[in-house]
């Protein structure tokens, strides 16, 4: 494999930033990690990255020069044109810093950003579950939903360039309130975040005792799940009418444990879609993990 076609990815959350150096194949042959610590203050984590991308260089006996580039995939909202990080939510310190900039300035080579859940989507696309696939929509369920939308090769923006919201789709109007506006998103019905919180009145301590009690039979977290599963089927039901894609990928901490419970019931929901292409539309699980960032971080710059 050419060197040139190598690049740097990097995965920015708000507790970790994980960095990997990618090959024209989608695979990372070396990897590096440390604490985002966002209360810090940007600097240092910008001097921590640029040490860790020298350390990685090093490892594998490489020079900046032989670099395709350094791709991002960042905690949005992001500003991918001018390369800034505006995420009050998880990294308050960083408001309208400019991450490519000293990237830049640093290595001498190409330095691309976009929002984490847009870099996911790329890399399942390149090397992952979507590779088949040419119109993607990709569900990233954790603490929060996020989305990411491919079409024909490109990533989806919406006006002023702004990364499409659709975990916030609304479900159910009689849900609870969510901070994007309104009642009954898809977020507030099916994140890590939101079985946990249905749960706790009944004593689970998070969203995996849910789902543990809900394969024992247990009533109200089978009620839980179920709520849960509905809401992805109703979201994922929009998406497949607005967008037709030709997969919907389910990634993300929730869906690597408990993507059948899910796609059951979405799956169930689109057979029964009379203007959908019949198995025209795959659900599928995400296969890169937490490796899908930086994998689509690093595509950013290698194409
Ligand atoms: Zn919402």
């Amino acid at each position: 494999m050419n060197a040139l076609r190598s690049a740097i990815g990097v995965d920015i959350g708000g507790t970790k930033v994980a960095v990997g150096l990618v090959d024209g194949r989608g695979s990372i042959t070396a990897r590096a990690a440390f604490p985002t610590e966002p209360t810090a203050g940007f600097a240092r984590a910008v001097k921590r990255l640029i040490e860790a991308i020298e350390q990685l260089l090093r490892e594998c006996g490489m020079t900046p020069a032989q670099l395709a580039g350094i791709g991002i995939g960042c905690a949005g909202p992001v500003n991918p044109g001018a390369g800034t990080i505006h995420n009050p939510f998880t990294l308050p310190t960083w408001e309208g810093c400019n991450m490519v900039a000293p990237l830049r300035e640093a290595f001498a080579r190409p330095v691309a950003l976009e929002n984490d859940a847009d870099a996911a989507v790329v890399g399942e696309a390149f090397a992952g579950a979507a590779r088949a696939f040419r119109q993607i929509v990709m569900l990233t369920f954790g603490t929060g939903v996020g989305s990411g939308i491919f079409l024909d090769g490109a990533i989806y923006r919406g006006c002023d360039g702004e990364h499409p919201e659709a975990g916030h789709i609304p479900v159910d109007p009689e849900g609870p309130e969510c901070y994007c506006g309104i009642r009954g998103c898809l977020e507030v019905l099916a994140s890590g975040t939101a079985i946990a919180a249905a749960g706790r009145p009944a004593g689970f301590a998070n969203a995996q005792a849910v789902f543990a009690a809900a394969a024992q039979g247990h009533p109200l977290a089978n009620r839980i799940i179920e709520r849960a599963a509905r809401a992805v089927a109703v979201a994922g039901w929009t998406l497949a009418h607005t967008f037709m894609p030709d997969g919907i990928v389910l990634g993300g901490g929730l869906m690597a444990e408990q993507f059948n419970w899910f796609a059951a019931f979405l799956r169930q929901r689109l057979a029964s879609a009379s203007l959908v292409p019949r198995n025209g539309i795959q659900v599928v699980p995400a296969t890169l993990g937490n490796d899908a960032g930086i994998i689509g971080a690093a595509r950013l710059v290698l194409s």
